[in-house]
């Protein structure tokens, strides 16, 4: 189902928009210098949504002080205290709050009153890990009361006439979260923000989430991504645009395509893929570098790319285009590439 359009600050999601990669600070937001500088380098490598966790007052002071310092969109992660949200409200992009969560129907119209006011959509964040007892004594930690605990927050919203919703449906296993995300998109037209909760750290987390998010946005569904990591949140920026590079949604920085190497391998295809990867880290522009071993899948692939690389055994052939431009030996294969780019 197409879903609806909403704004977050500068950025829009849904409705067919890029997918936008999202991260979480994990510094205390309280110490704004700490915050800003990570946002900064979060930024940098290419989150487009950054939510920072308000668990107390001093992080609402704080946040006003970090507002002043960046224009990236901003969501304040918010749970029970329905004061920090009407307090953060002007100095946020979104509110990430769960409005079962708040207490009474005055505390909720409260909150959706500071979000119409200052034109913040909100995300329903369901967790499996948290859902509401009877939901999860009627259909057990299942896909089924993930959807049913998200459409009884909507409705909450609803009924104080509030549409500007996202909804998130987290577990940390892949089946059950991909199964609730489809549940969910075959009856509601929100946007949704995907990832899988609490992966793990760098390789296991990335391997789960690449999988999950790779499912679910490979059948049209997701507007926003996280991968969740216990590692620096630069870490989760990288792997969501890996996974929308390797689904060929969006394109942002250098590729390298490199043949994990055989018998017939002409040179150190890993050495060289490995510094071209380095050297070329801070490119932002979408470009495809194929480094290839041999001539068996090398021209191919090559071809393909906007540059490559095919080993021979005397000489290599460097590609531009899809045409092979000179032959080349070996310490020369990164510096021309790296001049190419
Ligand atoms: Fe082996 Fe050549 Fe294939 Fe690389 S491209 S894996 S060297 S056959």
């Amino acid at each position: 189902m197409k879903t609806k359009v909403i704004t977050i600050g500068r950025a829009k999601i849904g409705g067919g928009n890029p997918v936008l990669v999202q991260s979480m600070t994990n510094t205390l937001t309280r110490d704004a210098t700490a915050t800003v500088k990570q946002i900064r380098e979060l930024e940098e490598a290419g989150c487009e949504i950054i939510r920072v966790a308000l668990p107390d007052m001093e992080s609402v002071e704080a946040l006003k002080e970090i507002r002043k310092r960046t224009d990236v969109p901003i969501v304040g992660d918010i749970h029970f205290d329905h004061r920090i949200a009407v307090e953060a409200a002007p100095y946020l992009d979104k509110l990430r709050i769960n409005p079962g969560n708040i207490g009474s129907e005055e505390k909720i119209r409260k909150v959706v009153e500071a979000a119409k006011h200052n034109s913040l959509p909100m995300r329903i964040g369901v967790n499996l890990g948290s859902l509401e007892k009877d939901i999860e004594a009627k259909y057990g930690l299942t896909a089924e009361a993930m959807v049913e605990s998200a459409f009884r927050h909507i409705k909450m919203l609803e009924e104080n006439d509030f549409e500007d919703i996202v909804v998130s449906l987290k577990a940390s296993d892949v089946p059950t979260t991909v199964k609730a995300y489809e549940l969910f998109s075959e009856q509601s037209h929100y946007p949704l923000h995907v990832g899988i909760t609490e992966a793990g750290t760098l390789s296991t987390g990335t391997i789960k989430s690449a999988a999950g998010i790779g499912i679910l946005l490979n059948k049209g569904i997701g507007d926003t991504i996280r991968v969740s990591l216990s590692a620096d949140p630069v870490e989760e920026v990288r792997a969501g645009w890996q996974i929308l590079k390797a689904l060929k949604l969006r394109a942002r920085g250098v590729e390298v395509s490199a043949c994990p190497t055989c018998a017939r391998a002409n040179y150190d295809v890993s050495k060289i893929a490995k510094e071209i990867e380095e050297k070329t880290a801070s490119v932002k522009k979408g470009i495809r570098i194929a480094v290839m071993g041999c001539g068996v899948n090398g021209p191919g692939e090559a071809k393909e790319a906007d540059i490559g690389v095919v080993g021979g055994s005397d000489g290599h052939l460097l590609y531009k285009d899809g045409d092979i431009l000179k032959k080349i030996k070996e310490h020369e294969i990164a510096e021309e590439v790296i001049r190419l780019i």
